[in-house]
């Protein structure tokens, strides 16, 4: 297949590529704010998908209905103890059950024109990558494939000629603002954020943040994981190490703008001066749109912007003593690649900690800091040449979080 890998690190897709719509179309984490969002898609036009397979970890009961709602063909639950449950919420429809890791990744090599890879966290990686493997259109919603990854997952992307098309709403807007232009013509990339609940809060307010105060997001509906990681700005970093690999620039290049409204949600400067932005109102179904029906449009039923409403938009720069975490993700991606592994997996934990309670808002990029400083000492920054050596990294990673865990609380 040809196209937008040519996005990707070094070169261009053509701007005539003339690519046929995805018509078959498997969901890995289905049942998730991303997942939900592409279904509520499909639903509206249902003629114009076919739903191949549809994936949850242990939400059995809502992904037995999403697959008979969708008609698709497999629906795959992680957990393995829960395969018995699925096939009885499925009995009688004709859908194929499957569960456990393994039928993960088979569900995701499933010949699809589209596979949206929306599972959550390092967990999706190895679906993802079986997904790339096949060569088809990927819509990428989980970064951390990308950061925990990046070098395997971009050559395992080049190698397939898989064309992926970033989901995430600031990679998107540069994906579109970019548009094939060759890297050289290309001064910066400037992501925005919405500066998440906490963008005013003091140092001491942050300390004594909670876990249901960090999840109301003002201007976004996500997940957990990403609203936590919204709040600490950690979202933005991962987000500087997905836009390397997408992107033909350097780490100089890439640049981040707190901007509350969420309306623009990505600048992209020129050579020349031009600074070319792309607008929306924030719902992620403008992106989750856009990648499935890259290089056409399709409708979304998202609110229009109306500009003389919103009247004015504004800029500034984060606060990075505040917000540690975007510096911590720049230092990573400076260090290399197996830096950005244990960045990745030692984030997991720290927002798992502070989601159970465990940590406060502050220590999770404390966490990820202090992992950091242990990993380097211990040597473990090479770049994984492998998806078993990223793997392996990535438990190092968590485990060294774990046991630093302790000391905090
Ligand atoms: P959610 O937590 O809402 O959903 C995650 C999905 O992954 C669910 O279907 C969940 O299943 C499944 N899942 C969780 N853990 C596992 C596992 N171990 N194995 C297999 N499947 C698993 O996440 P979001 O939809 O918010 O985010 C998905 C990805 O998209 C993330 O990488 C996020 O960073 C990215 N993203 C999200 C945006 C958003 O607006 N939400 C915006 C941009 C990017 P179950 O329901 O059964 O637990």
């Amino acid at each position: 297949m040809e196209m937008a890998q040519g996005m990707g690190r070094r070169a261009a897709a053509p701007r005539e590529a003339q690519v046929t719509p995805p018509r078959t179309l498997t969901v890995l984490g289905a049942t998730g704010s991303i997942g939900l969002s592409t279904l509520d898609l499909v639903g509206r036009d249902p003629d114009a998908f076919e739903i191949i397979a549809l994936t949850a970890h242990r939400n059995v009961a809502r992904l037995a209905e999403l697959a008979i709602a969708h008609r698709a063909r497999l629906a795959v639950i992680g957990e393995a103890h829960l395969y018995g449950e699925l096939k009885d919420r499925l009995a009688g429809t004709g859908i194929e059950a499957a569960a456990g890791t393994e039928a993960l990744v088979e569900a995701a090599s499933r010949k699809a024109d589209c596979v949206m890879a929306a599972i959550v966290g390092a967990a999706g990686l190895a679906p993802t990558l079986a997904a790339v493997r096949q060569g088809t259109r990927i819509a990428l919603a989980n970064k951390e494939c990308l950061v925990s990854a990046g070098m395997v997952f971009m050559q395992a992307v080049a190698e397939a000629g898989a064309a992926l098309i970033p989901v995430d709403s600031e990679h998107s807007a540069a994906f579109q603002a970019i548009d094939g232009a060759p890297g050289a013509l290309i001064e910066r990339i400037t992501l925005t954020a919405s500066g998440g609940p906490f963008r005013s809060w003091s140092h001491a307010q942050l300390a004594a943040a909670r876990p249901e105060q960090a999840l109301a997001h003002p201007t976004w509906s996500m997940g957990a994981k990403i609203s936590i990681d919204s709040a600490t700005l950690m979202n933005k970093g991962l987000e500087l190490i997905e836009a390397y690999h997408l992107f033909p620039v350097e780490a100089h290049q890439l640049d981040v703008v707190v901007h509350p409204q969420s309306i623009v949600h990505c600048l992209v400067s020129y050579r020349d001066g031009s600074v070319l932005a792309q607008m929306a109102a924030p719902d992620m179904r403008t992106p989750i749109a856009y990648a499935l029906a890259w290089p056409s449009r399709m409708d979304a039923p998202t609110e229009r912007l109306d500009l003389v409403r919103l009247a004015s938009l504004t800029f500034e720069a984060p606060d990075e003593e505040r917000f540690p975490a975007l510096a911590l993700a720049r230092q990573a991606m400076a260090a290399g690649g197996g830096a950005c592994t244990v960045l990745n997996g030692a984030n997991e934990i720290a927002v798992e900690a502070f989601l159970a309670g465990a940590i406060g808002f502050l220590d999770i990029a404390a966490l990820v800091a202090d992992t950091l400083d242990a990993a380097a000492a211990k040597g473990l920054f090479a770049p994984a040449q492998t998806l078993d050596e990223v793997l392996a990294l990535d438990g190092q990673a968590r485990a060294l979080a774990r046991s630093l865990l302790e000391g905090y609380g």
